[in-house]
């Protein structure tokens, strides 16, 4: 029986951990926190916020494998009525609409977008300077970047079409991330996968096997000591907001001026938040230099054209700066192919959003953690049959 490790309990470690003991695969699993999920996870409290994702999307991978197994649960509705209360800033005011010419644009394959150039150099010369800025500012919503318009042409331009689908892709597991972690989780223990949370690794034991490292990319440079393990990121303050209900408020509020995106998420999701409150999450991408209170003052701005009267309303408020975790942004010139590989050698993997895998956001994660297992399962089967060869010879 193939015998795998896997560090980090979550998204990536939980898919690598369950395709791996679906293949017949004895796992172990460690998780340094006392709960499964990582950034998936859900809080726990009144206030049911997510601590990274969000949205589930359905084109992804991940979407029919955990479909396929049972694990997508139930998804919280948007009705129409609140999904027509979508709004963007624009040169200063709220409305109704985007510039036409950045729904055009968003329409454009992303092939057709290159490589090699940044993206508002390449949307402006066929968009329009004014709607290649707009579409750039609003991929913000999946970049955490200050600058979405300085990111290789490609790269922003397959995700603006898939943000901007209709029927727009972007579904809500209800009571959030957790629940999906929670089904996940149950699905490893059924499979018989030994999980060990308050577990952190600090080192390779001695003479290991296969191992996949399904942490950070940050914390798998420090585990392996291997100094190249860097890729870039986004950097923003999240803004998570309890408020008394106000019927009229705005479902999102997009900045078209400068990224930046709010978004109420009880809309789709009542049980997010008890009743007669709203649940709003904000993330404001700031540069390098900026500091969490400059996201701050970006997401009051927004409140104020979206939500009125919203400092009398908030209940409850919290805020960070989420430095380097939102997931792998390329720059001109390079593709995910250019992202730490997988197979560091030696029977060691790497699975996370900022290594080399195909995907948005959380699609990173599943797409290397299933490459990861597969590399697992058969580097197994080499030290396996190496060690059968060696008892013969013996
Ligand atoms: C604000 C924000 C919004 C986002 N929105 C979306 C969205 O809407 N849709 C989407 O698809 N994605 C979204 N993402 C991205 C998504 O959250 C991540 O891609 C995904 O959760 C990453 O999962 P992971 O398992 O790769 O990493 P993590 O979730 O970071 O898991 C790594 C785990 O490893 C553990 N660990 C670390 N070091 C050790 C060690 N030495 N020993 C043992 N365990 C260790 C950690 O405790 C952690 O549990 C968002 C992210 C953020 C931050």
């Amino acid at each position: 029986m193939h015998e795998i490790t896997v560090i980090g309990g979550g998204f990536a470690g939980l898919t690598a951990a369950i395709t791996a003991a679906e293949s017949g695969a004895r796992v172990s699993l460690y998780e340094a926190h006392h709960t499964l999920g990582g950034r998936a996870r859900t809080g726990e409290g009144p206030y049911r916020t997510n601590d990274g994702p969000h949205a589930l999307y359905n084109r992804g991978p991940h979407w029919t494998w955990l479909k396929q197994r049972g694990l997508l649960g139930p998804l919280a509705p948007l009705s129409p009525l609140e999904g027509a209360r979508f709004r963007f800033r624009r040169d200063g005011a709220l409305r109704r609409t985007p510039p036409l010419g950045m729904l055009r644009l968003a329409r454009r394959p992303a092939g057709s977008a290159p490589v090699d150039s940044d993206f508002l150099t390449w949307a402006t010369t066929v968009a329009g300077e004014r709607a290649a800025r707009a579409a750039a500012h609003y991929m913000g919503v999946a970049l955490f970047h200050h600058d979405p318009g300085s990111l290789s042409a490609a790269f922003v331009q397959e995700r603006l079409r898939r943000a901007t689908a209709l029927p727009p892709e972007a579904h809500y597991p209800r009571g959030g991330w957790g629940q999906v972690v929670e089904r996940m989780a149950a699905r490893a223990w059924d499979l018989g996968v030994r999980v060990e949370t308050t577990s952190r690794v600090d080192a390779l034991p001695e003479g290991h096997g296969p191992v996949i490292v399904a942490t950070t990319l940050d914390a798998a440079r420090r585990l392996l000591g291997d100094d190249s393990l860097r890729w870039t990121s986004g950097r923003t303050t999240l803004v998570d907001l309890a408020l008394r209900t106000r019927r009229g408020d705005a479902f999102v509020v997009s900045d078209l001026d400068a990224p930046g995106w709010l978004e109420r998420f009880t809309a789709q999701d009542p049980s997010l938040a008890p009743a007669g409150e709203q649940l709003v999450q904000g993330q404001l991408p700031v540069g390098p230099d900026g500091s969490k209170a400059d996201g701050s003052a970006h997401a009051e701005a927004l409140l104020d054209l979206g939500f009125p009267g919203w400092r009398e309303r908030t209940v409850w408020r919290r805020e960070a700066l989420a430095n380097g975790r939102t997931g792998a942004v390329d720059l001109p010139g390079t593709t995910w192919r250019d992202r730490p590989a997988i197979d560091r050698g030696d029977g060691v993997y790497l699975a996370g959003d900022q290594v080399a895998a195909p995907g948005l956001l959380s699609e990173v994660s599943f797409n290397s953690a299933l490459e990861a297992a597969s590399l697992a399962l058969r580097g197994s089967s080499h030290t396996a049959a190496r060690n059968r060869l060696d008892v013969k010879r013996a």
